[in-house]
Protein backbone atom coordinates (compact mmCIF):
# COMPACT_ATOMS: atom_id res chain seq x y z
CA UNK A 1 0.00 0.00 0.00
CA UNK A 2 1.45 3.24 -1.01
CA UNK A 3 1.76 5.97 1.55
CA UNK A 4 -0.57 8.50 0.57
CA UNK A 5 -3.28 5.29 0.72
CA UNK A 6 -2.06 4.66 4.20
CA UNK A 7 -2.34 8.19 5.55
CA UNK A 8 -5.49 8.96 3.99
CA UNK A 9 -7.01 5.48 5.24
CA UNK A 10 -5.78 6.33 8.89
CA UNK A 11 -7.30 9.95 9.13
CA UNK A 12 -10.06 8.92 7.36
CA UNK A 13 -10.89 5.58 9.73
CA UNK A 14 -9.75 7.68 12.90
CA UNK A 15 -12.03 10.96 12.26
CA UNK A 16 -14.49 10.43 9.05
CA UNK A 17 -18.25 9.45 9.61
CA UNK A 18 -19.53 7.85 6.21
CA UNK A 19 -23.55 7.98 4.92
CA UNK A 20 -24.90 4.72 5.42
CA UNK A 21 -22.73 3.00 6.48
CA UNK A 22 -21.70 0.58 8.79
CA UNK A 23 -19.10 2.03 10.46
CA UNK A 24 -17.37 -0.49 12.85
CA UNK A 25 -16.65 -2.62 9.69
CA UNK A 26 -15.27 0.29 7.66
CA UNK A 27 -12.93 0.81 10.35
CA UNK A 28 -12.09 -2.68 10.86
CA UNK A 29 -8.48 -4.01 10.77
CA UNK A 30 -8.12 -5.51 7.30
CA UNK A 31 -10.96 -3.62 5.36
CA UNK A 32 -9.16 -1.41 2.81
CA UNK A 33 -11.62 1.15 1.09
CA UNK A 34 -10.77 2.54 -2.60
CA UNK A 35 -9.29 6.00 -2.26
CA UNK A 36 -10.54 7.84 -4.94
CA UNK A 37 -7.70 10.45 -6.33
CA UNK A 38 -8.76 10.78 -10.21
CA UNK A 39 -11.22 10.66 -12.74
CA UNK A 40 -11.60 11.45 -16.92
CA UNK A 41 -14.45 10.24 -18.40
CA UNK A 42 -16.36 7.25 -17.33
CA UNK A 43 -12.91 6.23 -15.40
CA UNK A 44 -11.77 6.63 -12.04
CA UNK A 45 -8.42 5.77 -10.40
CA UNK A 46 -7.46 5.08 -6.87
CA UNK A 47 -4.60 6.20 -5.04
CA UNK A 48 -2.88 2.91 -6.25
CA UNK A 49 -3.12 3.47 -9.97
CA UNK A 50 -5.89 1.30 -10.51
CA UNK A 51 -8.53 2.16 -13.07
CA UNK A 52 -12.37 1.61 -12.73
CA UNK A 53 -15.19 2.48 -15.03
CA UNK A 54 -17.94 4.33 -12.92
CA UNK A 55 -20.61 2.22 -13.46
CA UNK A 56 -23.30 4.19 -11.15
CA UNK A 57 -21.85 7.28 -12.11
CA UNK A 58 -20.90 8.15 -8.53
CA UNK A 59 -23.77 7.56 -6.94
CA UNK A 60 -26.47 8.58 -10.05
CA UNK A 61 -25.25 11.93 -10.38
CA UNK A 62 -22.51 12.29 -13.49
CA UNK A 63 -24.02 12.77 -16.51
CA UNK A 64 -20.90 13.40 -19.34
CA UNK A 65 -18.24 12.12 -17.75
CA UNK A 66 -15.01 13.31 -15.05
CA UNK A 67 -12.91 16.35 -15.82
CA UNK A 68 -14.83 17.48 -18.81
CA UNK A 69 -12.91 20.04 -20.22
CA UNK A 70 -16.37 22.05 -21.19
CA UNK A 71 -17.61 21.44 -17.51
CA UNK A 72 -14.34 22.21 -16.22
CA UNK A 73 -13.64 25.36 -17.68
CA UNK A 74 -17.30 26.92 -16.77
CA UNK A 75 -16.30 26.55 -13.04
CA UNK A 76 -12.70 28.11 -13.61
CA UNK A 77 -14.00 30.88 -15.17
CA UNK A 78 -16.55 31.46 -12.80
CA UNK A 79 -13.95 30.94 -9.88
CA UNK A 80 -11.75 33.65 -11.74
CA UNK A 81 -14.50 36.23 -10.56
CA UNK A 82 -16.53 34.84 -7.84
CA UNK A 83 -17.39 31.56 -6.04
CA UNK A 84 -19.91 32.34 -4.17
CA UNK A 85 -22.48 35.80 -2.49
CA UNK A 86 -25.53 35.93 -1.14
CA UNK A 87 -29.06 35.02 -3.07
CA UNK A 88 -30.56 36.40 -0.22
CA UNK A 89 -30.91 40.04 -1.18
CA UNK A 90 -28.65 39.80 -4.30
CA UNK A 91 -28.64 38.19 -7.66
CA UNK A 92 -25.98 36.81 -10.11
CA UNK A 93 -26.15 36.58 -13.70
CA UNK A 94 -25.59 32.90 -14.14
CA UNK A 95 -28.45 32.14 -11.77
CA UNK A 96 -30.81 34.26 -13.83
CA UNK A 97 -29.63 32.17 -16.93
CA UNK A 98 -29.77 29.09 -15.40
CA UNK A 99 -33.25 29.59 -14.20
CA UNK A 100 -34.77 31.06 -17.57
CA UNK A 101 -32.89 27.83 -19.36
CA UNK A 102 -34.80 25.20 -17.21
CA UNK A 103 -38.31 26.94 -17.67
CA UNK A 104 -37.34 26.52 -21.48
CA UNK A 105 -37.80 23.08 -21.38
CA UNK A 106 -41.55 23.27 -20.52
CA UNK A 107 -44.16 25.18 -22.25
CA UNK A 108 -44.78 28.59 -21.31
CA UNK A 109 -47.10 29.46 -18.80
CA UNK A 110 -46.29 26.08 -17.73
CA UNK A 111 -43.25 25.63 -14.87
CA UNK A 112 -42.23 28.82 -14.87
CA UNK A 113 -40.87 29.74 -11.60
CA UNK A 114 -37.23 28.36 -10.30
CA UNK A 115 -36.28 28.04 -6.40
CA UNK A 116 -32.98 26.92 -6.21
CA UNK A 117 -31.17 24.54 -2.88
CA UNK A 118 -28.56 22.37 -2.43
CA UNK A 119 -29.70 18.29 -2.88
CA UNK A 120 -32.13 16.07 -3.94
CA UNK A 121 -33.34 16.04 -0.12
CA UNK A 122 -33.79 20.13 -0.35
CA UNK A 123 -35.12 20.22 -3.56
CA UNK A 124 -38.07 17.52 -2.22
CA UNK A 125 -37.85 19.65 1.05
CA UNK A 126 -38.79 22.76 -0.27
CA UNK A 127 -41.55 21.18 -2.98
CA UNK A 128 -43.26 20.09 -0.06
CA UNK A 129 -43.15 22.98 2.37
CA UNK A 130 -44.59 24.89 -1.47
CA UNK A 131 -47.68 22.40 -1.56
CA UNK A 132 -47.64 22.86 2.21
CA UNK A 133 -48.43 26.65 2.72
CA UNK A 134 -50.28 27.08 -0.79
CA UNK A 135 -53.15 25.19 0.66
CA UNK A 136 -52.99 27.15 4.13
CA UNK A 137 -53.03 30.70 1.65
CA UNK A 138 -55.70 29.61 -0.61
CA UNK A 139 -58.19 28.85 2.40
CA UNK A 140 -57.70 25.06 1.68
CA UNK A 141 -56.56 24.37 5.44
CA UNK A 142 -57.73 20.62 5.60
CA UNK A 143 -55.47 20.01 2.56
CA UNK A 144 -53.13 18.85 4.82
CA UNK A 145 -51.63 15.84 4.33
CA UNK A 146 -49.57 14.09 1.11
CA UNK A 147 -49.92 10.50 -0.55
CA UNK A 148 -46.46 9.21 -1.37
CA UNK A 149 -45.89 5.35 -3.03
CA UNK A 150 -45.09 2.26 -1.03
CA UNK A 151 -41.12 1.82 -1.15
CA UNK A 152 -40.32 5.42 -2.25
CA UNK A 153 -37.04 7.14 -1.68
CA UNK A 154 -37.43 11.10 -1.40
CA UNK A 155 -34.14 12.10 0.41
CA UNK A 156 -33.19 12.29 4.12
CA UNK A 157 -34.26 15.44 5.35
CA UNK A 158 -36.98 14.82 7.66
CA UNK A 159 -39.75 16.44 5.67
CA UNK A 160 -38.42 14.21 2.54
CA UNK A 161 -37.68 11.20 4.56
CA UNK A 162 -41.44 11.49 6.22
CA UNK A 163 -42.68 10.39 2.63
CA UNK A 164 -40.00 7.77 2.74
CA UNK A 165 -41.40 4.08 1.98
CA UNK A 166 -38.34 1.90 2.97
CA UNK A 167 -38.47 0.58 5.76
CA UNK A 168 -34.98 0.27 6.95
CA UNK A 169 -34.52 4.12 6.11
CA UNK A 170 -37.32 5.64 7.68
CA UNK A 171 -38.69 3.55 10.90
CA UNK A 172 -36.73 5.62 13.18
CA UNK A 173 -38.45 8.57 12.04
CA UNK A 174 -42.05 7.11 12.02
CA UNK A 175 -45.03 9.45 13.30
CA UNK A 176 -42.51 12.95 12.39
CA UNK A 177 -42.50 14.80 9.95
CA UNK A 178 -45.38 15.61 7.27
CA UNK A 179 -48.96 13.60 7.77
CA UNK A 180 -48.57 10.96 4.60
CA UNK A 181 -51.02 8.54 2.86
CA UNK A 182 -48.94 5.46 1.35
CA UNK A 183 -50.66 3.99 -1.61
CA UNK A 184 -49.02 1.30 -3.98
CA UNK A 185 -50.97 2.06 -6.96
CA UNK A 186 -53.12 3.99 -8.73
CA UNK A 187 -56.13 1.55 -8.21
CA UNK A 188 -55.51 2.09 -4.65
CA UNK A 189 -55.16 5.92 -4.56
CA UNK A 190 -58.54 6.17 -6.61
CA UNK A 191 -60.36 4.73 -3.81
CA UNK A 192 -59.04 7.50 -1.40
CA UNK A 193 -60.86 10.21 -0.56
CA UNK A 194 -59.30 13.72 -1.50
CA UNK A 195 -60.30 16.05 0.49
CA UNK A 196 -57.13 16.23 2.76
CA UNK A 197 -54.52 15.65 0.05
CA UNK A 198 -52.25 18.35 -0.95
CA UNK A 199 -50.04 16.80 -2.96
CA UNK A 200 -48.99 13.54 -4.54
CA UNK A 201 -45.02 12.71 -4.93
CA UNK A 202 -43.53 10.33 -6.98
CA UNK A 203 -40.04 9.24 -8.90
CA UNK A 204 -41.45 9.46 -12.24
CA UNK A 205 -40.87 6.21 -14.70
CA UNK A 206 -39.07 4.10 -11.95
CA UNK A 207 -38.39 3.85 -7.95
CA UNK A 208 -34.67 3.74 -7.63
CA UNK A 209 -33.53 3.41 -4.07
CA UNK A 210 -36.84 0.75 -4.23
CA UNK A 211 -34.28 -1.95 -6.54
CA UNK A 212 -34.71 0.33 -9.54
CA UNK A 213 -38.56 -0.60 -10.00
CA UNK A 214 -40.22 0.42 -13.09
CA UNK A 215 -44.07 1.93 -13.09
CA UNK A 216 -46.08 0.28 -15.55
CA UNK A 217 -46.65 2.40 -18.90
CA UNK A 218 -49.07 5.22 -18.68
CA UNK A 219 -49.17 5.38 -14.91
CA UNK A 220 -47.60 8.66 -15.25
CA UNK A 221 -50.40 10.23 -17.09
CA UNK A 222 -53.07 8.53 -15.59
CA UNK A 223 -51.68 10.02 -12.36
CA UNK A 224 -51.57 13.42 -14.05
CA UNK A 225 -55.42 12.72 -15.04
CA UNK A 226 -56.12 12.25 -11.38
CA UNK A 227 -54.54 15.31 -10.05
CA UNK A 228 -56.51 17.08 -12.56
CA UNK A 229 -59.84 15.96 -11.69
CA UNK A 230 -59.01 16.15 -7.94
CA UNK A 231 -57.41 19.32 -7.41
CA UNK A 232 -54.30 17.75 -5.91
CA UNK A 233 -50.43 18.79 -6.68
CA UNK A 234 -48.36 16.59 -8.49
CA UNK A 235 -45.07 16.38 -7.23
CA UNK A 236 -42.13 14.77 -9.16
CA UNK A 237 -39.24 13.62 -7.91
CA UNK A 238 -36.42 13.56 -10.96
CA UNK A 239 -33.81 13.76 -8.69
CA UNK A 240 -32.80 10.36 -10.09
CA UNK A 241 -34.55 10.47 -13.56
CA UNK A 242 -33.69 13.82 -14.38
CA UNK A 243 -30.90 14.79 -17.56
CA UNK A 244 -31.22 12.16 -19.82
CA UNK A 245 -31.08 9.19 -17.41
CA UNK A 246 -34.25 7.45 -18.71
CA UNK A 247 -33.71 8.55 -22.59
CA UNK A 248 -35.27 11.68 -22.56
CA UNK A 249 -34.37 14.64 -20.63
CA UNK A 250 -36.53 14.51 -17.83
CA UNK A 251 -38.56 11.41 -17.24
CA UNK A 252 -41.97 13.58 -17.58
CA UNK A 253 -41.68 14.39 -21.06
CA UNK A 254 -42.12 10.07 -21.66
CA UNK A 255 -45.28 10.59 -20.69
CA UNK A 256 -46.22 14.15 -21.76
CA UNK A 257 -46.88 14.85 -18.18
CA UNK A 258 -46.08 18.50 -16.69
CA UNK A 259 -46.25 18.13 -12.97
CA UNK A 260 -46.95 21.31 -10.54
CA UNK A 261 -43.67 20.73 -9.32
CA UNK A 262 -40.32 19.13 -10.26
CA UNK A 263 -37.60 18.39 -8.16
CA UNK A 264 -34.30 18.37 -9.61
CA UNK A 265 -30.67 17.75 -8.24
CA UNK A 266 -27.94 14.54 -9.21
CA UNK A 267 -27.21 15.41 -12.86
CA UNK A 268 -28.46 19.18 -12.41
CA UNK A 269 -24.43 20.00 -12.58
CA UNK A 270 -23.51 16.88 -14.34
CA UNK A 271 -22.52 15.69 -11.37
CA UNK A 272 -19.64 18.15 -9.96
CA UNK A 273 -20.94 20.59 -7.38
CA UNK A 274 -24.07 19.99 -5.03
CA UNK A 275 -26.74 22.13 -6.58
CA UNK A 276 -30.96 21.35 -6.84
CA UNK A 277 -33.85 23.51 -8.23
CA UNK A 278 -37.41 23.07 -7.33
CA UNK A 279 -39.69 24.22 -10.35
CA UNK A 280 -42.84 25.35 -10.11
CA UNK A 281 -46.10 27.24 -11.91
CA UNK A 282 -47.10 30.64 -11.57
CA UNK A 283 -50.46 29.62 -10.04
CA UNK A 284 -48.95 28.26 -7.00
CA UNK A 285 -46.16 31.56 -7.16
CA UNK A 286 -49.14 33.62 -6.80
CA UNK A 287 -50.31 32.31 -3.96
CA UNK A 288 -47.15 33.64 -2.10
CA UNK A 289 -47.75 37.30 -3.24
CA UNK A 290 -49.73 39.56 -1.61
CA UNK A 291 -49.07 40.91 2.23
CA UNK A 292 -45.58 39.58 3.52
CA UNK A 293 -46.49 36.90 6.25
CA UNK A 294 -47.48 34.62 2.49
CA UNK A 295 -43.77 35.11 1.44
CA UNK A 296 -41.89 31.40 1.41
CA UNK A 297 -39.61 31.43 4.56
CA UNK A 298 -37.21 29.03 3.33
CA UNK A 299 -33.37 29.09 2.13
CA UNK A 300 -30.12 27.77 2.42
CA UNK A 301 -26.79 29.66 2.93
CA UNK A 302 -25.55 28.39 -0.80
CA UNK A 303 -28.81 28.51 -2.61
CA UNK A 304 -27.97 29.30 -6.23
CA UNK A 305 -24.14 29.01 -5.86
CA UNK A 306 -22.26 30.21 -8.94
CA UNK A 307 -19.88 27.55 -9.78
CA UNK A 308 -22.64 25.31 -9.07
CA UNK A 309 -24.40 27.43 -11.62
CA UNK A 310 -21.45 27.87 -14.42
CA UNK A 311 -21.54 23.34 -13.91
CA UNK A 312 -25.11 23.63 -14.81
CA UNK A 313 -25.23 25.55 -17.69
CA UNK A 314 -22.11 24.16 -19.09
CA UNK A 315 -24.23 20.41 -18.61
CA UNK A 316 -27.11 21.66 -20.18
CA UNK A 317 -24.95 23.17 -23.34
CA UNK A 318 -23.22 19.69 -23.52
CA UNK A 319 -26.22 18.00 -24.34
CA UNK A 320 -26.96 19.85 -27.56
CA UNK A 321 -22.99 19.98 -28.15
CA UNK A 322 -22.24 16.42 -28.09
CA UNK A 323 -25.92 15.14 -29.08
CA UNK A 324 -26.17 13.53 -25.51
CA UNK A 325 -29.83 12.52 -25.89
CA UNK A 326 -29.25 11.72 -29.88
CA UNK A 327 -27.04 9.20 -29.11
CA UNK A 328 -28.74 7.30 -26.24
CA UNK A 329 -31.15 5.30 -28.16
CA UNK A 330 -28.55 2.73 -29.66
CA UNK A 331 -26.35 2.50 -26.10
CA UNK A 332 -29.67 2.05 -24.47
CA UNK A 333 -30.50 -0.63 -26.76
CA UNK A 334 -26.78 -2.09 -26.17
CA UNK A 335 -27.27 -2.19 -22.44
CA UNK A 336 -30.60 -4.00 -22.88
CA UNK A 337 -29.29 -6.82 -25.65
CA UNK A 338 -25.62 -7.23 -23.19
CA UNK A 339 -28.39 -7.46 -19.93
CA UNK A 340 -30.41 -10.06 -21.82
CA UNK A 341 -27.31 -11.99 -22.64
CA UNK A 342 -26.61 -12.09 -18.92
CA UNK A 343 -29.33 -13.30 -17.51
CA UNK A 344 -29.00 -16.16 -20.53
CA UNK A 345 -26.10 -17.02 -19.55
CA UNK A 346 -25.96 -16.37 -15.76
CA UNK A 347 -28.06 -18.89 -13.36
CA UNK A 348 -27.55 -16.20 -10.63
CA UNK A 349 -29.68 -12.94 -12.75
CA UNK A 350 -33.44 -13.44 -11.93
CA UNK A 351 -34.71 -10.19 -13.34
CA UNK A 352 -32.98 -7.70 -15.19
CA UNK A 353 -34.96 -3.94 -14.70
CA UNK A 354 -33.69 -1.25 -17.59
CA UNK A 355 -35.24 2.27 -17.50
CA UNK A 356 -33.08 4.05 -20.42
CA UNK A 357 -29.97 3.99 -19.21
CA UNK A 358 -31.04 2.84 -15.63
CA UNK A 359 -30.61 -0.94 -14.42
CA UNK A 360 -30.87 -3.18 -12.07
CA UNK A 361 -30.17 -6.99 -12.50
CA UNK A 362 -31.44 -8.28 -9.57
CA UNK A 363 -29.46 -11.95 -8.08
CA UNK A 364 -31.48 -15.04 -6.64
CA UNK A 365 -30.51 -18.56 -5.88
CA UNK A 366 -31.07 -20.63 -8.85
CA UNK A 367 -34.36 -22.11 -7.39
CA UNK A 368 -35.67 -18.57 -7.41
CA UNK A 369 -35.37 -17.93 -3.80
CA UNK A 370 -33.75 -14.90 -2.71
CA UNK A 371 -30.56 -15.07 -0.77
CA UNK A 372 -30.42 -14.51 3.04
CA UNK A 373 -30.32 -10.67 3.28
CA UNK A 374 -27.24 -11.43 6.47
CA UNK A 375 -24.95 -12.76 3.37
CA UNK A 376 -25.14 -9.67 1.18
CA UNK A 377 -24.50 -11.26 -2.00
CA UNK A 378 -25.11 -8.24 -3.66
CA UNK A 379 -22.33 -6.43 -1.68
CA UNK A 380 -19.98 -9.19 -2.12
CA UNK A 381 -20.20 -9.36 -5.70
CA UNK A 382 -19.48 -5.70 -6.36
CA UNK A 383 -16.33 -6.32 -4.31
CA UNK A 384 -15.50 -8.53 -6.51
CA UNK A 385 -16.39 -6.66 -9.70
CA UNK A 386 -13.85 -4.16 -8.85
CA UNK A 387 -11.18 -6.65 -9.74
CA UNK A 388 -12.37 -6.34 -12.87
CA UNK A 389 -12.43 -2.59 -13.13
CA UNK A 390 -16.25 -1.54 -12.12
CA UNK A 391 -17.03 0.09 -9.71
CA UNK A 392 -20.75 0.07 -8.30
CA UNK A 393 -22.94 -0.35 -5.12
CA UNK A 394 -26.09 -2.83 -4.94
CA UNK A 395 -29.58 -2.22 -3.62
CA UNK A 396 -30.14 -5.61 -1.26
CA UNK A 397 -28.82 -7.71 -3.99
CA UNK A 398 -30.32 -5.96 -7.03
CA UNK A 399 -26.85 -4.62 -8.61
CA UNK A 400 -26.89 -0.94 -10.42
CA UNK A 401 -25.52 -0.25 -14.03
CA UNK A 402 -25.93 3.64 -14.25
CA UNK A 403 -22.71 5.12 -15.80
CA UNK A 404 -22.49 8.11 -17.08
CA UNK A 405 -24.47 8.96 -20.54
CA UNK A 406 -21.46 9.84 -22.43
CA UNK A 407 -20.00 6.34 -21.76
CA UNK A 408 -19.20 4.56 -25.60
CA UNK A 409 -20.48 1.35 -26.54
CA UNK A 410 -16.69 -0.23 -25.92
CA UNK A 411 -17.25 0.87 -22.24
CA UNK A 412 -20.82 -0.12 -21.73
CA UNK A 413 -18.70 -3.67 -22.94
CA UNK A 414 -15.92 -3.50 -20.24
CA UNK A 415 -18.87 -2.93 -17.43
CA UNK A 416 -20.73 -5.76 -18.67
CA UNK A 417 -17.81 -7.76 -19.28
CA UNK A 418 -16.93 -6.82 -15.45
CA UNK A 419 -20.36 -8.11 -14.17
CA UNK A 420 -20.11 -11.17 -16.86
CA UNK A 421 -16.76 -12.36 -15.60
CA UNK A 422 -17.55 -11.21 -11.87
CA UNK A 423 -20.80 -13.54 -11.56
CA UNK A 424 -18.95 -16.54 -13.37
CA UNK A 425 -16.56 -16.43 -10.49
C1 LIG B 1 -30.79 10.64 -4.38
C2 LIG B 1 -32.25 10.89 -4.38
C3 LIG B 1 -32.82 11.83 -3.51
C4 LIG B 1 -32.01 12.58 -2.47
O1 LIG B 1 -31.03 13.38 -3.05
P1 LIG B 1 -29.76 13.84 -2.18
O2 LIG B 1 -28.99 14.71 -3.11
O3 LIG B 1 -29.03 12.59 -1.81
O4 LIG B 1 -30.27 14.56 -1.00
C5 LIG B 1 -34.18 12.05 -3.60
N1 LIG B 1 -34.94 11.38 -4.48
C6 LIG B 1 -34.42 10.49 -5.33
C7 LIG B 1 -35.32 9.81 -6.32
C8 LIG B 1 -33.07 10.19 -5.30
O5 LIG B 1 -32.56 9.27 -6.13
Amino acid sequence: MREETRRCLQSDQAHCWHPFTRQAEWCARGHEPLVIVRGEGVWLWDSEGRRYLDGNSSIWTNIHGHAHPVINEAITAQLGKIAHSSFLGFTHPLAAELAERLCGYFPTGSLERVFFSDDGSTAIECALKMASQYRQQTGETGRDHFVAFTNAYHGDTLGAASLGGVKRFVERISGRGFPVIQVSSMTELSAHPVERIAAVIIEPLIQGVNEMRPWPTGMLAALRRWCDETGVHLILDEVMTGFGRTGKLFACQQEQVIPDFLCLAKGLTGGYLPLAATLTTGEIYDAFLGSPERSFSYGHSYTANALGCAAALANLNLFTQEKTLERLPEKIAHIAAGLAQLQATSPLVHKIRQCGFIAGIELRRPDGEKFPVHERLGEAICHQAKRHGLLTRPILDTLVLMPPLSSTLGEIDHALDALRETLKS
